[in-house]
This record gives structure tokens, sequence and C-alpha cells, in this order.
């Protein structure tokens, strides 16, 4: 393995390797036993209308509860989950909460139309069960397909485009929605957007931060916007900060928003509250 020369390099380069595979290691028996322990739970962050500040939906944002790390973002336990297949699992209990929690939700207000976006992962949007997943859990839940969306950044989409766009296609049919999330941090081109059965965009963070401040991201998001209007697609405008942000969003003619600025993720029992003040 050592090289002549370089050998200490390689030799330090390979223990890192290993201690990074081991900690992968023993991450992935972690995650295991978090989802038998019940330390995955789903936050929600509310999705509003930018004209009426109306609640449309929630997203469902996971988080892990470690007994000793403390709380693990989903970035970086998801690609793990992946790894190790484990995502499979993950994604069915995301999906199966989250639809029962709307659904309680919808009878706890009377809002009958509040919706649920679900991030979905290409690994797991491209098992063969996958749209099964989807109806066990409007079945048991009793959700109505139209308050489902789930989300797929474009990268996903793109990944095996074919079975992407035939499961799309079956989704599509049930009634449930689909999202473009992280819209434009990606590499798809108007080509693909125009095949993808697609619902709504989900404009990213990126291009809402200095959406006040600079000249070229307003011109991008007019540009996104416009488009998806004319390809008969809503918009959500993802990370929004600040009340300038909602007020140039508002002047676009942006459909939604979602950010800290109208909302932070919620635990569950929080949003009962939040929807029921909304609506007085
Ligand atoms: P995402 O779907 O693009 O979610 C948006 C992220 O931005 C969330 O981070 C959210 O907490 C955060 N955020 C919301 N408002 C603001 C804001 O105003 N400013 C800033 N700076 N950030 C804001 P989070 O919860 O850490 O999730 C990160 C990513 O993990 C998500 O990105 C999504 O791709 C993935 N993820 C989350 N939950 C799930 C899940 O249940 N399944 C799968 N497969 N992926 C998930
Ligand atoms: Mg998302
Ligand atoms: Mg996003
Ligand atoms: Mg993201």
């Amino acid at each position: 393995m050592a090289k002549k020369g370089g050998g200490n390099r390689v030799e330090r380069y390979c223990a890192q390797m290993n201690e990074e595979a081991m900690h992968r290691l023993e991450m992935g028996g972690h995650l295991r036993r978090a989802i038998e322990e019940n330390e995955l739970f789903l936050c929600y962050q509310p999705i509003v209308d930018v004209h009426t500040r109306a609640v449309k939906a929630m997203e469902a944002l996971i988080r892990w509860r470690h007994p000793t790390l403390g709380l693990v973002r989903p970035d970086e336990f998801i690609p793990l989950a992946e790894e190790t297949g484990l995502i499979h699992e993950i994604g069915r209990w995301v999906l199966k909460t989250a639809c029962k929690q709307t659904k309680r939700w919808q009878e706890m207000t009377g809002n009958d139309q509040l919706a649920i976006f679900v991030n979905v992962s290409a690994v797991q949007f491209q098992h063969e069960r996958f749209v099964d997943d989807v109806k066990q859990a409007l079945r048991q839940s009793r959700l109505s397909p139209s308050c489902l969306h789930l989300e797929l950044t474009e990268h996903s989409m793109l990944r095996h485009l074919s079975s992407t766009l035939r499961t799309m296609d079956e989704l599509r049919k049930l009634g449930v929605g689909i999202a473009v999330d992280d819209f434009g941090s990606g590499y798809s081109s108007f080509h693909y957007l125009k095949r993808l059965p697609a619902t709504i965009l989900k404009i990213d963070r990126a291009f809402i931060e200095q959406l006040h401040a600079n000249a070229s991201d307003e011109a991008i998001v007019r540009a996104m916007i416009t488009m998806g209007r004319g390809l008969g697609l809503e918009t959500i405008a993802e990370g929004v900060e600040t009340p300038e942000q909602l007020d140039r969003l508002r002047d676009l003619q942006c459909t939604y928003a979602q950010g800290y600025v109208i909302c932070p993720p919620l635990l569950a029992e929080e949003v009962t509250m939040y929807v029921t003040e909304k609506q007085k």
C-alpha cells in the first residue's frame, strides 16, 4: 500500500479512512437502534399564502434525538440511512406519521384543506414498493391524496429518469402532488423540467437570501415564478428570513412562502395552536 516517499501520507490517509468507516459503521448501528427506541421524531414548518398569510400546509422535517450526541440533523443522518438501506424503513415511518398527524390536525382545526409536504430521498423513491407505501399511508390515515405532496430534489429526479417518470405518473394518478425541492440548485435543464409531471416548484433558499438586495437574484426568482406559472406550477419560496424578502415575493406574485420570518419548524403539538390562531 505505502509508496516509496509518500508512504506516511498514504498511511495517514488510510488511517483516517478507517476511522471514518468505523464512525459510519458505529453511527449506522446507532441509527438502527434509533428506529427501535423511537429516537426519531418529526418537526413541522408552516407553508403560508404569500398574500393572505393563510396556512396552506406543513413540511415534515425529521429529527434524531440521540441519547448522548443530542439533536442530529437530517443532513447528517439521511445519507447514512441511504447507504445502510435504513432509509426505506425510516421513509415509510415518516410518510405514515406525517399523514396521520395531518388528518388529526384537519379534524382538530376544521381545516380539511391543510396539506402535508413530505421529503423523499432518491433511494427511497426508486424502491419498487414506494407507491404501495404511499397508498398504505393514505389508506391508514384516511388523508385525501390531494393533501399529500412529495418533495424530491431536482438531482434525485434526474437520477434514473425513466423509472422516476413512471413512478411520478403513478403518484399523479393517485392525486398526490409532486414538488421539486431546492429548485435552481441542481442541473436540471428546461428539457427535463418540461417532461417532469411536477405540480410545485420550491425555490431554493440560495436565491431568496439576497432577494431584496441583489438585482440578479431578483431577476432569477422573477423568471422562476413566471416560468412556473406558464407551466401550470405553483411556487413556494424557501428560507424566507426577513419581512423585506417577503414583500418582494409578494410583488413578484410568488404563491407560497416558508421560513424563519413566518415560523420555524414546530413540534406536532404546537401546530394545532398555530393553525387555530391563524384561522381567527
Ligand atoms: P429541505 O427539504 O430543503 O428543508 C429545508 C431546510 O431549511 C430544513 O432544514 C429547515 O429547517 C430549514 N429552514 C427552514 N426555514 C429556514 C430559514 O428561514 N432559514 C434557514 N437558513 N433555514 C431554514 P432541516 O430540517 O435541517 O432539513 C435539511 C434537509 O434534510 C431537508 O432540506 C431535506 O432535504 C432533508 N430532510 C428533512 N426531513 C427529511 C425526511 O423526513 N426524509 C428525507 N429523505 N429527507 C429529509
Ligand atoms: Mg424539503
Ligand atoms: Mg428545500
Ligand atoms: Mg435542502
